[in-house]
């Protein structure tokens, strides 16, 4: 084989993949194996051995973050001799990044219009909620949230309302009546969400053919990373654009499937092999990112999912050290722990960096208090998912001006907008003009303009959408001439959006400012790439895609902190789980649910998988959730690692405890001498709650409490003495 340097860094059976003939491929393996290195290796194998030039590859990545760092690592590996301008004109990004750039270069046979814009989730909710008032729906009975749901289901199975028979099931009558209705109203006012990206252009492929001829000539390969979370819908795409011609490169690891709960599907991966056929299967089984101790801990949890497609993951590396589990007696002390835990780790070793630490957790709630912890103690850290820069309330009230200024057409943005900051536009007035524009089909801005003409409102109101018009009207004219900086910078003025915030009392009305200011610079620093829509149309689409990866504070050294579903296919030299406990995690949607809780094991196999070198794990005894305290069992997760493998730590001074507390007694008490009938895990009855599982004990003698995991009631503690438990 040649020394290519391109495959000297690899082991045999990643040189393999790397070097084998064009045809597809799979490369299944479990966390931590090179499998995305494999990829970015095989795309530059491919241009530099066999003459493929960056215009016939499309690269498929998880997130947007992650396309940047396959750029830039290709164009460290082969950048010099294919120039920066080589490398970009590569197709890299998430599949609804390359669907979106499909639908703009192709609006008109996609039956869009030219100025479409892509609406988030909060959009399309707030859209519903109105199609629930015009069909006057009852949302206690079907909650929004469920038909938004629906809709964005069906669309990644491919699902039109036309497909949809409810037969006589009220529920998806309804259902499909508000799909309908939906699909409607995007289409009046230019919307386009995320699930009709992917939707939309794989019909574009079927009903025109020698658009996908074209397609299907220009990529010589394809290649995807995270295969395993590949929706119905974007596997169709795929495989309708690959074709027979086309080399198919797919990268994943079953064992990290988290996102069936929107609808992605396992059984792609197996699927790959029938319909792609033949199909080269690689399977990669060192593991090169962690030490044994956290990858014993990775296989033994998972070990206890059924139906897996199976792997053996080794490492040379060494054992490392012992994982550290965390009692807090809440979640106040769970957080105030992680804390020191991390300036202890900076203070032993002045070469590490902040970003070399990674605090992951469930639900974005769990956020909050972490924040605290690490803004108390001054440790920069930044937040991925969850309010990102983009979904922040006042960033996406300047885009929505941006927006309109952009696409008149743009309902969700006008609505956003039209009184805010309030210029006393009154809620009847805007109902007033829903109505209008519902009857004429129209859209709200010019059902607004036509009922001006028309003088059907009070002067008052009249006065007031003048100015109104005449702003968007005036704003356009002026962005015209302007740099995409000096635009945002005049819109943010002349729409009175930055002295709004700037009145609002506190450190929340500054932080708005702040960040107000820091989508002036994002706009200057925006660097257009496509030349065929204006940069501030780029920008916006970008916006809408990038929402997660895009904070401003990127490159300054912060701690990371995101939930574990964003960590996929990340790395760090010291992770900590925080908020390992029953309901939280496994969450509690998952516990009744098999398949999901098999799910949430996934989720927790991919967290310990990010830690290089150490991880921590971390529970509170109780927490507050909702307004209630609240004492959940230690997640079962954590009696799946193997004891040998955990330290439990316990913090002697720094806070104060309750005098009964300690760290060991939640988790290692497995038994009450008073009781020997009653056992972890057994099963017991309870006058009133019912049946369920020990979990926990607590103390001994007369303040002996077991905890209990009820089916019906969830988990309680009970005073032993007092609980009249029968054994099952
Ligand atoms: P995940 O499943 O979490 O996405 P992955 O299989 O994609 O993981 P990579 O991120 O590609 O794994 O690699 C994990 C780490 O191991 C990276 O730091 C990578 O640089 C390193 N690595 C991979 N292969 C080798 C190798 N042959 N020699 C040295 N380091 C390697
Ligand atoms: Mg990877």
């Amino acid at each position: 084989m040649t020394e290519s340097p391109l495959v000297k860094d690899l082991n045999s059976a990643q040189r393999e993949a790397v070097a084998a003939p064009l045809g597809n491929q799979l490369v299944l393996a479990g966390a931590g194996s090179g499998k995305t290195r494999v990829l970015v290796h095989r795309i530059a194998w491919l241009m530099e051995q066999q003459s493929v030039s960056p215009h016939q590859v499309m690269a498929v990545t998880f997130t947007n973050k992650a396309a940047r760092e396959m750029r830039e690592r290709l164009t460290h590996l082969i950048g010099d001799r294919l120039g920066p301008r080589g490398v970009h004109s590569m197709w890299v990004g998430t599949f609804h990044g390359i669907a979106h750039r499909l639908l703009k270069a192709h609006w008109q046979e996609a039956g869009l219009s030219q100025n479409f814009q892509i609406m988030d989730s909060d959009d399309q909710l707030r859209l519903i909620k109105r199609i629930y008032q015009t069909l006057a729906l009852d949302d206690s009975r079907w909650p929004v949230k469920q038909a938004q749901w629906y809709i964005n289901n069906q669309k990644d199975e491919g699902l039109r309302p036309a497909h949809i028979d409810p037969g006589h099931d009220p529920f998806a009558q309804t259902m499909k009546l508000v799909y309908e209705a939906y699909e409607e109203a995007c289409e009046n006012a230019g919307l386009v969400d995320f699930a009709e990206l992917l939707l939309r252009s794989h019909e574009l492929w079927l009903k025109n053919k020698s658009l996908l001829d074209h397609y299907q000539r220009r990529f010589v390969a394809i290649l995807v990373d995270e295969f395993q979370d590949t929706n119905s819908v974007q596997y169709a795409w795929l495989r309708v654009l690959a074709g027979h011609a086309c080399a198919v490169t797919a990268v994943g690891d079953d064992d990290q499937s988290i996102y069936g709960w929107r609808g992605a599907k396992i059984e792609n991966i197996q699927q790959f092999e029938n319909d792609f056929a033949p199909v080269g299967v690689t399977r990669l089984e060192q593991n090169y990112r962690s030490t044994s101790t956290i990858l014993s801990a990775a296989n033994a949890v998972i070990e206890n999912n059924f139906g897996r497609l199976g792997k053996n993951l080794w490492t040379d590396g060494g054992e490392g050290e012992h994982i550290d589990l965390f009692a807090g007696f809440n979640e106040q002390d769970e957080a105030r722990y992680i804390v020191e835990r991390v300036q202890d780790y900076l203070r032993e070793d002045g070469s590490r960096a902040r970003t070399d630490c990674a605090v992951l957790y469930r639900s974005n709630a769990q956020s909050r208090i972490l924040e605290e912890a690490f803004l108390r103690e001054n440790v920069p850290y930044r937040i991925y998912g969850g309010q990102r820069f983009y979904d922040r309330l006042e960033i996406k009230n300047a885009l929505a001006y941006l927006r309109l200024i952009s696409s008149r057409q743009d309902d969700a943005a006008l609505e956003r907008v039209i009184n805010t900051p309030t210029r006393g536009i009154g809620a009847k007035t805007i109902e007033s003009i829903r109505i209008f524009a519902r009857d004429q089909g129209c859209s709200l801005y010019a059902a607004m303009q036509a009922a001006l003409r028309n003088k059907v409102f009070s002067a008052r109101a009249a006065g007031a959408l003048n100015g109104f018009v005449a702003l968007i009207d005036e704003l356009e004219e002026n962005v015209a001439q302007l740099t995409l900086g000096e635009a945002a910078e005049l819109v943010l003025e002349k729409s009175g959006l930055v002295e709004f915030h700037r009145k609002e009392k506190g450190e929340k009305g500054q932080a708005r400012v702040e960040n107000l200011e820091e989508l002036v610079n994002a706009c200057r620093l925006f660097e257009p790439q496509d030349e065929e829509v204006t940069p501030l149309q780029e920008f916006l689409a970008n916006a809408a895609l990038d929402a997660g990866d895009g904070q401003a504070d990127e490159f300054e050294d912060a701690v990371q902190m995101m939930t574990l579903h964003s960590a996929k296919g990340l790395e760090f030299p010291l992770v900590f789980l925080a908020g390992m406990e029953e309901n939280l995690f496994p969450h509690k949607m998952s516990l009744d649910e098999p398949g999901r809780l098999e799910e949430e094991r996934r989720l927790c196999y991919v967290g310990i998988t990010r830690a290089m070198d150490k991880l921590v794990i971390s529970y509170a005894e109780s927490r507050r959730m909702h307004g209630n305290e609240n004492f959940n069992a230690v997640s079962r997760f954590i009696r799946e690692i193997p004891q040998n493998l955990v330290r439990e730590v316990r913090i002697q001074s720094t806070v104060s405890r309750p005098a009964s507390y300690s760290s060991s007694s939640a988790t290692r008490q497995t038994e009450v001498d008073d009781f020997p009938d009653l056992k972890l895990g057994q099963s017991v009855l309870h006058p009133v709650f019912g049946e369920g599982t020990i979990t926990q004990f607590e103390g001994r003698g007369a303040g002996a409490k077991v905890y209990v995991n009820f089916m019906r009631e969830g988990g309680k503690w009970l005073a032993l003495q007092y609980a009249k438990l029968e054994v099952v």
